[in-house]
């Protein structure tokens, strides 16, 4: 009797999932299999927000998949070698995973691979899993990947994507194969306190409520930090609860300049994907180089802390900030403002930024994460890579009655307009009623700091 197992990783749903399809088109018995690996762990990547929302979705997981028959496989310790002893006590005969994108899941990849195979046994790795497409499945005439989003966005909407795959019906796991008890969020420390539940079925009731009621006036109020219009789907793509190539589909099917907006989005997330696969050095080198001989931890110490801590006295970076630590997920727009003030108007190495990220974020993901970060310091993909934002510009833009920050900056609630983004202009026993740091540094000094760095004063 054939015997597989489907090694879940970031890919922890039923629905469309081609390596849970391929094993049981194969074979009559399948472990579902997931690795609480070692390795992410001690590279600082498994933190109280992502632990909690994985824990969630882990839990989901194995009560779909007993709703079909089977049960969810846990073990904890170096992915190799716990996969192989799985396979070892199913006797199974082949593994089927997602593939992925970092140095490190390649380098996992291929140690499991040889592991396997030195044992007789065979890894199928599947392809538009955790993305809509493939990495490198388009490339412009004189590369390996693409390092403009435009002309990326360009190909990548004429390709054909593979259709969605439904739930299988029933699955059969051979037994004698035993696993840990399926984690729980409960007592986890450290935990942000508006933390969303993870999981699949939360993840497609999110994804169906926003094509009914979001989706339409997405393109108009994205960037709205205050109404909060975006799909807030990020965790759930980050753990694959829900799947790429279905959400394109059904976007595409809802229709309209909401439904494509958020499309184009989705490919900005394969996009940094498919820099990130051709170039995993981009996780923590500069991708284009400036020669920035940036602040540091070292020469920065308390600006820095300033704005870890939400306290740098530009009420929409600190509302940011505050977001951040408070629900581990921040606005898209507020992302960029506190990357650009951290990264150009205080010159510090966008790397620190990047670790507070992702020592928090649910959605804390590296391609996206560093990625996005280089972005916005000007060593990665964007083609104005000097432009600095200005943050009080910007919070009258996208937060035009002051709301967002009056909702994150409780020190400033009493301040009513746009007279909660510049708390430094109120005068006297005004003044004094708000405790509140004054700026942290001058937007021009810092401007000009950031200008003369990059030989452009
Ligand atoms: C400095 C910085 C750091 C970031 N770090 C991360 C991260 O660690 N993980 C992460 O998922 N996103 C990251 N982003 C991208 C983006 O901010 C989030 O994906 C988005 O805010 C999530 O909210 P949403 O699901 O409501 O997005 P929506 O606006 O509803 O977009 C839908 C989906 O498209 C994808 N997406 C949207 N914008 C981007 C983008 N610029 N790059 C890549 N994918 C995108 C996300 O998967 C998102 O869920 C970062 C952006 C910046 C500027």
């Amino acid at each position: 009797m054939y015997v597989s197992v489907v090694l879940f990783t970031a890919d922890l749903r039923l629905h469309d999932h081609p390596p849970l399809r391929a094993a049981l088109d194969g074979t009559r018995e399948v472990v579902p299999l997931f690795v609480r690996d070692r390795g992410v762990a001690d590279a600082g990547f498994a933190v109280p927000n992502r632990l909690a929302f994985l824990a969630d979705c882990l839990r989901d997981l194995d009560s779909g998949l007993r709703r079909h028959g089977g049960r969810l496989v846990v073990r904890s310790g170096d992915l190799v070698e716990e996969v192989c002893q799985v396979v070892a006590e199913a006797d199974a005969d082949e593994v089927h995973m997602a593939a992925d994108v970092s140095a490190y899941a390649h380098r996992r990849e291929a140690r499991l691979r040889r592991a396997l195979e030195a044992d007789g046994r065979r890894l199928h790795v599947h392809e538009a899993v955790t993305t809509a497409l493939a990495p490198g499945a388009v490339t412009p005439a004189s590369s390996d990947h693409f390092a403009v989003f435009t002309p990326y966005f360009r190909q990548w909407s004429r390709q054909r994507m593979r259709d969605p795959l439904g739930v299988p019906r029933t699955i059969r796991v051979p037994e004698g194969v035993g696993s840990e008890e399926v984690p729980s969020r409960a007592g986890l420390p450290g935990v942000s306190a508006g933390l969303a539940a993870g999981g699949e079925r939360e993840g497609r009731r999110r994804f169906s409520a926003w094509l009914r009621q979001g989706i339409a006036d997405y393109e108009d109020r994205h960037d709205d930090l205050a109404v909060d219009a975006t799909s807030r789907l990020s965790p759930h793509l980050h753990f694959g609860t829900l799947s790429p190539v279905e959400l394109v589909h059904r976007a595409r099917g809802a229709g309209g300049p909401g439904a494509d907006a958020f499309v184009r989005q989705l490919a900005w997330r394969d996009f940094h994907r498919q820099v990130l696969a051709a170039r995993p050095a981009a996780a923590t080198a500069d991708y284009r180089t400036r020669h920035d001989r940036w602040r540091t931890e070292r020469t920065a110490q308390e600006d820095i802390e300033a704005w870890r801590e939400g306290r740098t006295g530009y009420p929409v970076v600190d509302a940011a900030m505050r977001q951040l630590r408070h629900e581990g997920w921040m606005h898209n727009r507020a992302r960029l403002l506190a990357a650009s003030f951290l990264a150009k108007t205080l010159y510090v190495d966008w790397r620190v930024g990047a670790r507070h990220f992702l020592d928090l974020l649910v959605d804390g993901d590296v391609a996206s994460n560093q990625l996005n970060w280089q972005w916005m310091a000007g060593t990665g993909t964007d083609t104005r890579p000097h432009r600095v934002l200005n943050p009080v510009t910007q919070a009258r833009r996208h937060d035009p009655d002051g709301s967002y920050v009056r909702r994150w900056v409780p020190e400033l609630a009493r301040l009513e307009g746009l007279a909660a983004h510049e708390p430094w202009k109120l005068r006297g026993p005004e003044r004094d009623a708000v405790d509140y740091p004054g700026p942290v540094v001058d937007l021009a000094e810092g401007l000009d700091r950031f200008r003369r760095a990059r030989g452009r004063a």
